[in-house]
């Protein structure tokens, strides 16, 4: 079963529901889960005599970043070395995490789909009224 908040349940097949719970259960056992990306990038400085702008150019770093996106703005913090390992775990752990969720995501989908109690489309010949009706 998949019960929403106001109760009305939509029958899941038991396998369904069995991997439904095995996808619970991995959630609850994660770690922190970092959103963003962590990444190496080399730098050019603005000193124009420095061997960062010569031909061929001797960037600095490569430095470690953690960017991700606050309010639609990329916003980056440097790492150190030891922080690099930890924070790609938690990055990773945040992938596993959004998969998870994208499966339950497609468990309830298939489980909606094949609702047996959904109507058939309405009588042929009407049209969607625009504005939508919020409350029929
Ligand atoms: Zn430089």
């Amino acid at each position: 079963m998949l019960t929403g908040r106001e109760g009305v349940t939509v029958p899941l097949s038991a396998d369904a529901a069995d991997r439904a719970r095995r996808i619970l259960a991995e959630i609850v056992a994660l770690g922190p889960a970092l959103p963003g990306t962590i990444l190496a990038r080399s730098m050019r400085c603005r000193s124009p005599g420095c061997h960062c702008h010569a031909d061929p150019p001797h960037l600095h770093g490569p430095y470690w970043f953690w960017t991700r996106k606050v309010e639609a703005k990329t916003v980056s913090q440097v790492l150190s070395a030891e922080q690099v390992d930890e924070y790609r775990t938690w990055s990773d752990t945040d992938r596993r995490l959004r998969a998870l969720v994208r499966e339950l995501e497609q468990i309830a989908i298939a489980a909606v789909e094949a609702d047996l109690r959904s109507p058939h489309r309405p009588p042929s010949g009407l049209r969607p009224a625009d504005p939508p009706v919020q409350n029929p």
